[in-house]
């Protein structure tokens, strides 16, 4: 299973797939699909003959249930989820994974970019890794492990359940999004159509990760239009967007961002300021695990925005401002063995289960209130969406297990 699983990530995370953000599109950005045809061919080579994927580029595929039609009838109907983008923050093009064999606790370089390392003192979670194979990127780019390192395992999932009849499951559905790293991974999925009862995303980080608890989120720019002007003769003339934009940045809270937070804190993440003399634009997000404290932050970007006007009241001052997904944790609640299976699958890998709330969102954050209660299961890839961001082998394998376990246990508990 293990070279499989290895040979499939490698040669996923060398596919570019950056997605983009403000694409009206999905895809937003049209090699996605390089991906999706690759899976759709591979799906199909492992039996899955519906394999398919549609022009907003979900791949979507049936495993057939394996077990007697009557009891086919009691078991949930699984759908297994993961996304094909990579982060746009980070480049994404020309990965060169690197693998450390056997690793020995030490400070990892990275081959083409000797200034970043990778060491146990910023990520101590690489302790646990020591005589695990680790793959890195060079150091030029991201891995792209956040999701491909879920791909690799559903595929693995897939490739280990086909070619053992003595594991029995019920109909499975398998999922791959375009473009969840810019927010809009399940905006064009006919989720009733799917006919799927429960879903899982592997799209957590860490071996053990269970996560069921997502900020409620927003997101806004705030477009500011000068008038630009010859400097020489500009006296009462120029009007600087970029003064007044520089101005609103320091409105934001700094103890109140993603860099002074962490655990339940919510923040104000401002994450591109650009323009000229003529028009300048902020864009932010904001984040909170209550959504009354996000409706709070929406309205302090109101104010800041009103107070500005006043300041610069020659400058035109425009927030657009929309919620974004909310915390899936209201959904859960309501079928809470969902959650009791996945632990008992990790567990029953050998894995210790570490329950800790998304910094962030996920696909199943909004497909829960799609109607589809979806979870997220860790996939093992670490330090998203960064260039020091690194996959122990040992990690996608206990993730395979566990998937594997978790769709024994939904058998287990219908008979
Ligand atoms: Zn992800």
């Amino acid at each position: 299973m293990t070279s499989n699983l290895v040979d499939r990530f490698l040669r996923y995370v060398r596919i570019h797939t950056t997605s983009q953000e403000d694409i009206d599109e999905i895809p937003s950005t049209k090699r996605q699909f390089d991906l999706a045809h690759l899976l759709v061919t591979e799906l199909q080579g492992l039996g899955l003959m519906d394999a398919s994927v549609d022009e907003h580029c979900y791949v979507i595929a049936t495993i057939p249930s394996n077990i007697s039609q009557e009891l086919t009838a009691k078991v949930p109907t699984l759908c297994l989820l993961a996304h094909m983008d990579t982060s746009p923050e980070e480049p994404g093009e020309n990965v060169n994974p690197q693998i450390i064999q056997n690793y020995d606790g030490k400070e990892i370089t990275l081959p083409s970019n000797p200034d970043l390392t990778i060491s146990p003192e910023q990520t101590p979670s690489l302790k646990k890794f020591i005589g695990s194979d680790i793959i890195t990127s060079d150091g030029t780019t991201l891995l792209g492990g956040d999701d491909k390192a879920g791909v690799a395992v559903i595929m693995t999932v897939i490739d280990t359940l086909v070619n053992n009849s003595s594991l029995k499951h019920g109909t499975i559905k398998i999922v791959f999004t375009p473009d969840e790293e810019v927010g809009h991974g399940v905006d064009a999925l006919d989720v009733e159509a799917l006919g799927a009862d429960i879903g899982y995303t592997i799209d957590g980080d860490e071996m053990g990760v269970l996560e069921s608890e997502t900020f409620n989120a927003a997101g806004g720019t705030i477009t500011i239009k000068g008038f630009n002007f010859h400097p020489g003769y500009a006296k009462d003339k120029l009007i600087n967007a970029l003064h007044t934009m520089g101005d609103i940045l320091l409105q934001f809270p700094r103890d109140q961002a993603p860099e002074t937070t962490e655990k339940m804190e919510g923040y104000y993440h401002v994450y591109e300021a650009s323009g000229s003399v003529n028009e300048a634009k902020i864009r932010f997000i904001l984040r909170d695990f209550d959504s009354t404290e996000l409706h709070q932050k929406m309205q302090r970007m109101e104010e800041i925005v009103n107070q500005m006007k006043e300041r610069y009241p020659k400058t035109k001052i425009k927030l657009d401002l929309k919620e974004q997904y909310k915390n899936m944790k209201y959904q859960l609640d309501k079928v809470p063995h969902v959650i009791e299976y996945a632990e008992e699958a990790i567990k029953r890998a050998g894995v210790d289960v570490i329950r800790k709330p998304v910094r962030g969102g996920t696909d199943g954050a909004r497909l829960s209130y799609m109607g589809l209660p979806t979870p997220n299961i860790f996939a093992g890839s670490i330090n998203f969406h960064s260039k020091k961001e690194f996959v122990p082998v040992i990690a996608m394998e206990k993730s395979v297990e566990t998937i594997l376990n978790l769709i024994q246990i939904y058998v287990e508990k219908s008979i």
